[in-house]
C-alpha cells in the first residue's frame, strides 16, 4: 500500500500514539465491487487510533458478522456434535446388537457343544459298560472252560490236585533231582532247561486243556509228555505224577547202613582200646613194669 506516512495522531480524538488506516469505502466493498484501486487511494483512508477505529460502521459490521459467524459456527458445531453423538449412539447400538447376536450364536454353539459332549460321554459310558460285560462274559466262559477241562483231565488221570510247587524253578530242580530215578525225565529236563527263561508249555497243552493253543500245539510232543508221567495243575502249570515209594525205602535203608557203620566203628574202637588195656595188664604181670 502506498498510503504515505502516518502522522501518529487520531483524526477524530486527536490522541497521539499508535494509529491505523481506516478505509472510508471498505476494502471488502472495494474488492467485491471491482474497485481495488480504492484500497490504495490516500483519499479513501483516514488515520485513526485503535479505539476510534473500532467504533466505525465497517468495524462494527465486521464485528457483528464475526459474532454471527461465530454463533452460526457454534450452532453448526452443536448440530455437528449432536449428529456425531447420534451417530456414535447408532454405532454403539449397532455394535451392541452385533455383540448380542454374536453372544446368541456363541450360546447356541456352546449348547450344541455341550449336547455333543453329553452324547459322547453317554456313548463312552455305554462302551465302557459293554466292555465290562464282555470281560465278565469272557471270564465266565474261561472259568467254565477251565472247569470242564479239569474234569476231562481228571478222567484221563493227567491232573494233579496238589503239586509240591507251582514255580518253574522248583519244577526244573525237581527234574534235575530225578534224572537218575526216571529215564524219561532226562529228555524233559533238557527240554525245559534249554527253554528255562520261557518254558513253552503251549506246545504241550493237550486238546482238552483250557489253555490249548491249536497254532503252537505239537501233538506228538504232548502225547509223549503225558505218557512220561507229566500232569497238569490248576494254575495251568505242570508237574510229574507222584513218584513210587521205592526211593523212600532206599533212603531208610541208606540211613540204617549209616547207623550200622557208625556202631561198628565205635565197637571196633572199643575192642582196640580193650586190647590195649589187656596188653598193659599182661605186660605188668609178666615183666613187672
Ligand atoms: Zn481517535
Amino acid at each position: 500500500m502506498v498510503l504515505g506516512r502516518k502522522t501518529g495522531e487520531c483524526k477524530i480524538c486527536k490522541k497521539k500514539g499508535r494509529t491505523e488506516w481506516h478505509h472510508i469505502i471498505s476494502q471488502n466493498h472495494a474488492k467485491k465491487t471491482g474497485q481495488p484501486h480504492l484500497i490504495s487511494d490516500p483519499n479513501n483512508v483516514i488515520e485513526l487510533c485503535r479505539k476510534c477505529h473500532n467504533q466505525t460502521t465497517a468495524s462494527m459490521v465486521r464485528k457483528r458478522l464475526i459474532r454471527e459467524e461465530g454463533k452460526k459456527t457454534i450452532e453448526n458445531r452443536s448440530i455437528i456434535e449432536r449428529k456425531r453423538r447420534e451417530e456414535a449412539l447408532a454405532k454403539r447400538k449397532a455394535k451392541n446388537k452385533l455383540e448380542l447376536e454374536r453372544r446368541k450364536v456363541s450360546l447356541v454353539k456352546e449348547e450344541r457343544r455341550r449336547t455333543e459332549r453329553k452324547v459322547q460321554n453317554d456313548e463312552r459310558i455305554i462302551r465302557k459298560k459293554q466292555r465290562k460285560e464282555e470281560r465278565a462274559r469272557l471270564a465266565n466262559e474261561y472259568e467254565e472252560r477251565k472247569v470242564n477241562s479239569i474234569n476231562q483231565l481228571k478222567e484221563r488221570s493227567v491232573f494233579i490236585e496238589n503239586p509240591p510247587s507251582h514255580k518253574k524253578r522248583d519244577f526244573v530242580r525237581y527234574l534235575k533231582q530225578n534224572l537218575d530215578n526216571d529215564k524219561s525225565v532226562k529228555n524233559w529236563f533238557d527240554f525245559f532247561h534249554n527253554n528255562y527263561r520261557r518254558i513253552k508249555l503251549c506246545k504241550l497243552y493237550p486238546t482238552d486243556h483250557w489253555l490249548h493253543n491249536p497254532i503252537e500245539f505239537d501233538k506228538k510232543l504232548s502225547q509223549d509228555y503225558e505218557r512220561d508221567g507229566f500232569m497238569w495243575t490248576e494254575t495251568g502249570f505242570t508237574w510229574h505224577k507222584p513218584v513210587n515209594k521205592k526211593p523212600q525205602e532206599d533212603e531208610i535203608y541208606q540211613e540204617a547202613i549209616k547207623i550200622i557203620n557208625l556202631v561198628t566203628k565205635e565197637f571196633t574202637k572199643a575192642k582196640r582200646d580193650f586190647k590195649k588195656e589187656i596188653n598193659g595188664v599182661l605186660n605188668y604181670l609178666l615183666i613187672g613194669k
